[in-house]
């Protein structure tokens, strides 16, 4: 069962399901998201926006008026080993009050991390004020786009990028860590909200060597379609999946205007794997039944 993914069957619709709003770091709102869904005619879409659920309800709402397919999902910022890694969650029960607290303490890690990178900006006589990065970012998950989006307002950077390049990437002087989750308490968070955990864009995260080790956590997919993985990525991981046993996702990241032109329309996903997603989560959600348990 190895070899690269299979593309495309006959007669297919199409899906992107990593897409982010601003209750995040994305410029679309809910509204624009769906319309840029439906502009690039896609069967199905999910909004996981960095560490909350927020966006969900409205985007399902102005999804089902478009006639598009929505999957909860959320993108969980964790650590497997000293290194950061995202943990996709999809058909996730966004009313689950122990993701709704674990989201409440990121968030609040971030808003703090915000006020650090701002302070560390002004200690090099940068003239940024957290007030004009937190009214920008205008949402309870900020993060560092937010502040090179300030920076360039200020006139301070002349791009996002260029702020990254000069503050914000790991290891420049504005750059203060995250409060991250262990990899493997994301994964039980997920599964206790009935969702299905799946590894965000391996191949940005150089982590393959602690894929088996998140299997045995109980990962269940890997995106292997994302707009920054090369050809040889997607194949490599598509071949992962299938030989141990795994689902196979893809999606965009699409932050909007943020780093330049959007990019949704740049990753199409097969409908039939959108199809294998929500099996694994019916079945998840059977065998944590408890009239499952009984009657066995
Ligand atoms: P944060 O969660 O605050 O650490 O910010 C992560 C976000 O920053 C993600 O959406 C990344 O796509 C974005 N990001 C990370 N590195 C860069 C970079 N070098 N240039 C532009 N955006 C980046
Ligand atoms: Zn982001
Ligand atoms: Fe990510
Ligand atoms: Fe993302």
């Amino acid at each position: 069962m190895t070899g690269p993914a299979p593309r495309i069957r006959e007669g297919e619709s199409f899906a992107d399901l990593h897409l982010h709003t601003r209750y995040s770091d994305g410029t679309y709102s809910p509204k624009e998201l769906v319309g840029s869904a439906v502009a690039n005619r896609l069967a199905a879409i999910s909004l996981t926006d960095h560490d909350t659920v927020e966006g969900c309800e409205e985007t399902a709402a102005l999804c089902a008026a478009a006639g598009i397919e929505f999957i909860t999902g959320t993108e969980l910022t964790a650590e497997h080993g000293g290194t950061e890694l995202h943990i996709l969650g999809y058909h996730i029960d966004t009313s689950s009050p122990a993701l709704l607290s674990a989201m409440g303490r990121f968030q609040t890690a971030r808003q703090e991390r915000i006020k650090e990178m701002v302070s560390r900006l002004n200690e090099m006589d940068i003239p940024l004020t957290t007030d004009a990065v937190m009214s920008l970012a205008n949402c309870r998950s900020p993060g560092r786009p937010h502040v090179g989006l300030a920076l360039v307002r200020a006139g301070i950077c002349a791009s996002v990028d260029e702020a990254f390049d000069r503050f914000l990437k790991k290891h420049r002087p504005a750059w203060v860590p995250k409060m991250l989750l262990s990899a493997v308490d994301a994964i039980s968070l997920i599964h206790a909200a009935g969702g299905v955990a799946v590894i965000a864009h391996p191949g940005l995260n150089r982590i393959d060597s602690s894929i088996s080790s998140l299997v045995e956590a109980g990962l269940d997919g890997i995106e292997c379609l994302h707009s920054k993985h090369t050809p040889v990525m997607t194949d490599r991981y598509g071949a992962l999946a299938r030989r141990l046993g795994l689902l196979i996702t893809g999606g965009s990241d699409c932050h909007g205007f943020i780093k330049g032109t959007p990019l949704m329309g740049t990753i199409k996903l097969p409908y039939h794997y959108v199809t294998s997603l929500g099996e694994k989560a019916a079945s998840l959600a059977q065998k944590s039944s408890p009239l499952t348990e009984i009657q066995h």
